[in-house]
């Protein structure tokens, strides 16, 4: 390593060390908070905070600070601040709410059914047993009121202004579109995203969940990663449809996932075929594509979700069909997906860390 860059580290590390941290009120670093702080050529500086996960909520506002003040030291260009604990603690109007896995779902551009899968996806975890809640972040479009039938419910206010989620079909959920009126242009830009965003996971009262599934605006931009950075992730799953244009954007996907250090707990590929009522299929967007780019990536592949006119026809209606028709073929699907991503959850969890935040 060159001087300039010893110098820059040794400045970096001054400068976290002048953060209290919150649990010690000793400085970050010296409170052994801080761990692979790396300066590359540049200016380029990258580190991760360990927060406690009793208190992991407490280092989500540190790590912006820690990220913000590295920003204004001479010298950096950028900073990646990665937080990650064991668990995710967030706010709840009874005291604090423990969620054990966040997962995201993501896709690389809109239309392959991303929402459609969040949602029974949800579903399929409630019928495991597991308290799930579901967040519609799609800032640019939310579906969550549609596929849910909330319809125009809102969500009430509790005390410190803590929003109590909507309960429907056995879920907890909050979207962007039970605040806002769905008729109102929400082209957001990243900053007022992300504090919209912000403001759903750490002002709502989750209480205790199991997981939470977070549906992603479409794409695999800056708004996307700077939403991912804000969350403690234990992993995501990528939605697509077969075509190879799709496939590409997958791969772009991943490469998101992999800025974010989330473990990719699979890629589910959505409309793979269509049957006939005589039990013939008919591959429209091409044959396993989705399997293919998985395997090519080395990620795991979750299953295929046929194009199922009762799926639209459930969704419309606001009554997903894993809740409305639990033994429809696609509904066992989305089932068996739930469960297979779980596994996965399990098996990609590291004793230390397990749930990464940035
Ligand atoms: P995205 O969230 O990716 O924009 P949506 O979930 O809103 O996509 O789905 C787009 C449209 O496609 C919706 O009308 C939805 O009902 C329909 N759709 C999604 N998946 C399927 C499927 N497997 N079979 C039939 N229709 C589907």
């Amino acid at each position: 390593m060159n001087n300039q860059l010893v110098e820059l580290k040794q400045a970096v590390k001054a400068r976290l060390d002048a953060i209290n941290d919150p649990l010690t009120g000793k400085g970050l670093f010296t409170a052994g908070r801080i761990s692979g702080l790396e300066t590359r050529e540049g200016g380029k500086v990258s580190f991760t905070i360990e927060a406690p996960a009793e208190a992991a909520a407490a280092y989500v506002p540190l790590r912006d600070q820690a990220e913000a003040e590295v920003r204004a030291v001479r010298g950096v260009t950028s900073v990646i601040a990665v937080l990650t604990a064991h668990e995710a603690k967030l706010a709840s109007a009874g005291g604090v709410g423990r969620v054990k896995h966040i997962i995201a779902v993501a896709s690389a551009k809109g239309g392959v059914g991303k929402s459609t899968v969040a949602v029974n996806l949800a579903c399929a975890f409630a019928s495991l047993g597991l308290k799930t809640g579901l967040l519609d972040l799609d800032v640019y479009g939310p579906s969550a009121p549609t596929l849910l039938g909330t319809g125009a419910r809102k969500p009430e206010m509790g005390e410190g202004k803590i929003l109590t989620p909507l309960e429907a079909h056995g879920l907890k959920t909050m979207s962007i579109g039970y605040l806002v009126e769905a008729s109102s242009a929400m082209i957001w830009r990243g900053a007022m995203a992300t504090s919209a965003v912000r403001q759903m996971i750490d002002e709502v009262a989750w209480g205790d969940l199991d997981v939470l599934l977070l549906d992603l605006p479409p794409g695999t931009g800056d708004v996307q990663l700077t939403l991912l950075q804000r969350v403690p992730l234990a992993g995501a799953v990528i939605v697509s449809t077969p075509q190879e244009m799709a496939l590409a954007d997958v791969r772009r996907g991943l490469a998101m996932f992999e800025k974010t250090r989330a473990p990719i707990l699979g890629v589910i590929e959505n409309m793979a075929y269509f049957e006939t009522p005589g039990g013939e299929r008919t591959h429209i967007f091409g044959e396993g594509g989705a399997r293919r780019t998985a395997a090519q990536a080395g990620v795991p592949f979750l299953g295929e979700i046929p194009i199922e006119v009762k799926l639209r026809e459930a969704s419309d209606a606001g009554t997903p069909l894993v809740v409305s028709a639990p033994k429809h073929p696609a509904a066992k699907r989305f089932v068996e997906i739930a469960q297979a991503a779980l596994a996965n959850v399990a098996g990609m969890a590291k004793p230390a860390p397990a749930i990464r935040f940035s």
